[in-house]
C-alpha cells in the first residue's frame, strides 16, 4: 500500500517507519523543514531504541521517504495517517491548532476514496467533525479514528507487536483496509477492535486516564505511608499479590509527566466538564500529581533546613522516564526550577536527554556527560529517572565524591537499610526518612 504519514514526531515516525518495513511505501511529512532535511541525512530528531536501523534499511529499500510536501506525498496514497501534536491549551482543552492545519492540507490534496486515519489523540467527535467538513466540500474519503498506544522507549517494539489495535469507523471499506494493513503487526492474535470513531477516540482517554490514575493513587498512599510509619514497598508487595489488583504500573515516585498523561488527564476533565459532569475524580489524579512533582523539593528543604542558597545539587537522570530523551512535563523540570529559584545550582546528567536539557534549561543548569562527574563537590546528589546505569553505581565513588553522602531519589531505586550502613543519608519516596 502507498502511505503517507503526517507528523514525524515520536508516534508519526515510528509508525511510518514500522509501515514501511511490512513492505508498504511510505512518505512522511512535517512542516519542521529541518527535522525532514535530519532524517532525509538518516539522522533521527529523536531517541527511541532501534529505530535508527529500520529507518536506514527501508530508506535504502527506497520503501521510506522524507518531505515537507503534502501534495507529493498524498498523490500516490491510499492511506493517509495524521500523527501530528496535540498540546494543552490554556484552557486545559486540546489545542487542535496542528491537526486542523493538517487536516486542512489533507483536504487540499486528498484523492477520493482515501482513508483518512486519525493517530492523534483527539477530543471524542473530532473524527465525525473531520468527517462532516469533507463531506460539506464533496471530498469521499474514509475518517477513521486509530489512537495509537505505543510507550515511548519500546514504541518499535510496541507498534511491531501491539496488544491491540483499535479502530474507529464508518463502512465495510475503511474497515478491511485497515484490517489489511495492520494484518502484519496482529498475526499473533492480538485483536483488532472495530467501534465507532467516538468510542474509539474515548477509549484513548479512558486508557490513559486509568494509568495516570493507578500512579496517583499509589503516591497518594505513598505520602500517607511517610506519616504514619509505614513502609510503601511492604504496602506493594501486599497489595499487589491481589490478582484483581496486579502490580503493573504501581510504583511510587516523583509523579508522572510525558506527553500524554498530563494533558490527557485535562482533556478528560475538559470534555466531562463540558458535558457538565463535575469530574471529581479525575480532577484528582491530576492534582495529586502536581502535588507529587514538588515532593523531592521539599524533602531537600527539609534537609537544608529551607535554605537552599549556594549548595550545588546533582541530578541524574532528566527525561520523564527511562529509554526516551523527552522531557516533556518530566517532574526533573519542576524540582531543578525550584531549585535554581531557591538559589541552589544544578548540575545534570542524563543517558540520551543531555541535548533536551540544554534546550530547556540553556546555560542555567550544567549538563555533562558523566554521572560521577556532576557529583564532585555537590551537596546532595537527586533521582529523578530509573534509567538501568543508576540501579547499582559505585556508592564508594559517589560517597567520596559528593562533599555529603545525602541522596533524594524520587525513584526508589535503593534499599534504604543496605545505602544507611554504606553511610548514606538515603531519602525517597513513602518510606521512613532519615532523622
Ligand atoms: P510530537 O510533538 O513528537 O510530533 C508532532 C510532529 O508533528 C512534529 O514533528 C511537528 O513538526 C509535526 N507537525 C505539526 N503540524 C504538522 C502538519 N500540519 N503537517 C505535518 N507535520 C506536522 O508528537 P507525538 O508525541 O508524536 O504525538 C503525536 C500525537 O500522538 C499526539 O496527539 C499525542 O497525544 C499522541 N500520542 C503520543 C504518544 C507518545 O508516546 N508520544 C503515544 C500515543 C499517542
Amino acid at each position: 500500500m502507498k502511505i503517507t504519514v503526517l507528523g514525524t514526531g515520536y508516534v508519526g515516525l515510528v509508525a511510518g517507519v514500522c509501515l514501511s518495513d511490512s513492505g508498504n511505501h511510505v512518505t512522511c511529512v512535517d512542516v519542521d523543514a529541518e527535522k525532514v532535511r535530519m532524517l532525509q541525512q538518516g539522522k533521527l530528531p529523536i531517541f527511541e531504541r532501534g529505530l535508527e536501523d529500520l529507518v536506514s534499511r527501508n530508506a535504502r529499500a527506497r520503501r521510506l521517504s522524507f518531505t515537507t510536501s503534502v501534495a507529493e506525498a498524498l498523490a500516490e496514497s491510499s492511506v493517509v495517517f495524521v500523527a501530528v501534536g496535540t498540546p494543552q491549551s490554556d484552557s486545559g482543552a486540546s489545542n487542535l491548532q496542528y491537526f486542523d492545519s493538517a487536516i486542512a492540507m489533507v483536504g487540499a490534496h486528498v484523492r477520493p476514496g482515501t482513508v483518512v486515519a486519525i493517530k492523534s489523540t483527539v477530543p471524542v467527535g473530532t473524527a465525525d467533525r473531520v468527517r462532516e467538513a469533507f463531506k460539506a466540500r464533496g471530498l469521499a474519503v474514509h475518517v477513521v479514528s486509530n489512537p495509537e498506544f505505543l510507550k515511548e522507549g519500546t514504541a518499535v517494539d510496541d507498534f511491531l507487536r501491539p496488544e491491540r489495535v483499535l479502530i474507529g469507523c464508518e463502512g465495510d471499506e475503511p474497515r478491511h483496509i485497515m484490517q489489511d494493513l495492520y494484518a502484519p503487526f496482529t498475526r499473533s492474535g492480538s485483536p483488532l477492535l472495530f467501534m465507532s470513531n467516538r468510542s474509539a477516540e474515548l477509549a484513548k482517554y479512558a486508557s490513559n486516564a486509568f494509568l495516570a490514575m493507578k500512579i496517583s493513587f499509589i503516591n497518594e498512599m505513598a505520602l500517607v505511608a511517610e506519616r504514619c510509619g509505614a513502609d510503601i514497598g511492604d504496602v506493594r508487595r501486599a497489595i499487589t499479590t491481589d490478582s484483581r489488583i496486579g502490580g503493573k504500573f504501581l510504583y511510587p515516585g516523583c509523579g508522572y509527566g510525558g506527553s500524554c498523561f498530563p494533558k490527557d488527564i485535562q482533556a478528560l476533565v475538559h470534555l466531562g466538564t463540558s458535558l457538565e459532569m463535575p469530574m471529581e475524580m479525575f480532577r484528582a489524579v491530576h492534582s495529586v500529581n502536581e502535588r507529587q512533582k514538588s515532593v523531592l523539593f521539599e524533602k531537600m528543604q527539609r534537609h537544608f533546613g529551607g535554605n537552599l542558597k549556594g549548595r550545588t545539587i546533582a541530578a541524574w537522570g532528566l527525561s520523564f522516564k527511562p529509554l526516551t530523551d523527552d522531557m516533556r512535563e518530566a517532574p526533573s523540570i519542576r524540582v531543578i526550577e525550584q531549585l535554581l529559584a531557591a538559589g541552589a545550582s544544578v548540575r545534570a546528567y542524563d543517558p540520551v536527554a543531555a541535548q533536551e536539557a540544554v534546550r530547556i534549561f540553556g546555560s542555567r543548569v550544567l549538563v555533562q556527560p558523566d554521572p560521577y562527574e556532576v557529583a564532585k563537590k555537590a551537596d546532595a546528589l537527586v533521582i529523578f529517572t530509573e534509567w538501568n546505569e543508576f540501579r547499582s553505581p559505585d556508592f564508594e565513588r559517589l560517597r567520596t565524591s559528593l562533599t555529603a553522602a545525602v541522596i533524594f531519589d524520587g525513584r526508589n531505586l535503593y534499599d534504604p537499610e543496605s545505602l544507611r550502613r554504606q553511610g548514606f543519608l538515603y531519602y525517597s519516596i513513602g518510606r521512613q526518612d532519615p532523622k
